[in-house]
């Protein structure tokens, strides 16, 4: 089976290897600070889902230049994009966040930015930076949907309903320059693998470029850790997951760039499901059972010591 994974997007983009570099533009969320809830969803911890990103506390020129030599310790060459991953990138003031923005762009390797956000937090005033931004340089927004079905969602204390979400894609679709990539989690409780392939084949209709699919990781601190000590479920095995992937994988339309294919929690508060830990083994058992058709995630760069 092929399709067009990350390295390969990057490479037939910019030519070369594109390294993907998280940086902290120190944001909150608003399903964190009242606005929409406080507990924040269910499986996020409290660094925003952005464990492997650079301290807040530096600028964003100081963590760019951290990142950048931690890359050029291992590798010859490369560019880079801007990952803006911690909690919602597009809340807060819009003009403080496009000077941040335009400091990670104002490096000449830096080549893109992916701003990661929730469709409910994008202001029409940060509509016009985005699309100010799309005139200058590449610019990915990636939505957290996690799924289609709002009992599901209501679950995991989402916080928005389908329907903004949809609205958000399309309007970031008519942009041009912008591509949106979207986050879904498999193996959320108590949904079925219909359910699950229902929010893949949803996600296909849409205008989207690319999609990064994670199965549920238990991370260590989070209310779904409690909820699942109090009464533990069960969560796919390697072998079922993958075979899950394959299925959905075929099923997506062709053009759309799969960024990843696995959860990426960090290793040192994974509770469950423990095979997520071995991150080669499940690369090379991805690989051998999609026949070595490509199956190489795009890396984001780590800074030292995270998993
Ligand atoms: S929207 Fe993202 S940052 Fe906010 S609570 Fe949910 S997972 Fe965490």
């Amino acid at each position: 089976m092929s399709y067009i994974s990350a390295n390969e997007y990057y490479r037939s983009v910019f030519g070369q290897k594109v390294y993907r570099i998280a940086l902290d533009a120190g944001c909150t969320c608003p399903n964190r600070d009242g606005t929409k809830g406080t507990g924040g969803c269910i499986f996020c911890s409290g660094s925003g889902s952005g464990e492997f990103a650079a301290s807040r506390e530096k600028s964003i020129p100081d963590q760019l230049k951290e990142a950048k030599e931690r890359v050029a310790r291992k590798h010859d060459s490369g560019m880079y994009i801007a990952y803006f991953q911690n909690f919602t990138n597009t809340y807060g003031d819009e003009d403080d966040l496009k000077a941040k923005y335009e400091a990670a762009l104002s490096d000449p390797e830096v080549v893109g930015i992916s701003i990661a956000t929730r469709p409910d937090a994008i202001s029409e005033k940060m509509y016009g930076i985005l699309k100010d931004l799309s005139e200058k340089t590449k610019v990915w927004i990636e939505l957290g949907l996690q799924t289609i079905h709002e009992e599901t969602a209501r679950w995991m204390r989402r916080g928005y309903e389908l329907s903004v979400f949809t609205k958000a894609v399309e309007r970031l679709s008519k942009i041009s320059g912008v591509d949106v990539i979207v986050h879904v989690i498999m193996d959320l409780l108590g949904e079925t693998k219909e359910m699950m392939l229902q929010t893949i084949d949803y996600c296909s209709a849409l205008p989207i470029h690319g999609i990064k699919i994670a199965n549920l990781n238990i991370l260590r601190g989070t209310d779904l850790e409690k909820e699942y000590q109090r009464a533990p479920f069960s969560l796919m095995d390697r072998d079922e997951y993958i075979a899950f992937l394959e299925e959905a994988v075929e099923r997506l339309r062709p053009d759309i760039v799969i960024y990843r294919l696995t959860g990426d929690g960090a290793k040192s508060a994974l509770i469950a499901p423990l095979w997520v830990a071995n991150k080669r083994e499940v690369r090379n058992a991805i690989a051998a059972a999609f026949a070595g058709d490509g199956v190489v995630q795009g890396k984001t760069y780590r800074p030292k010591g995270s998993s």
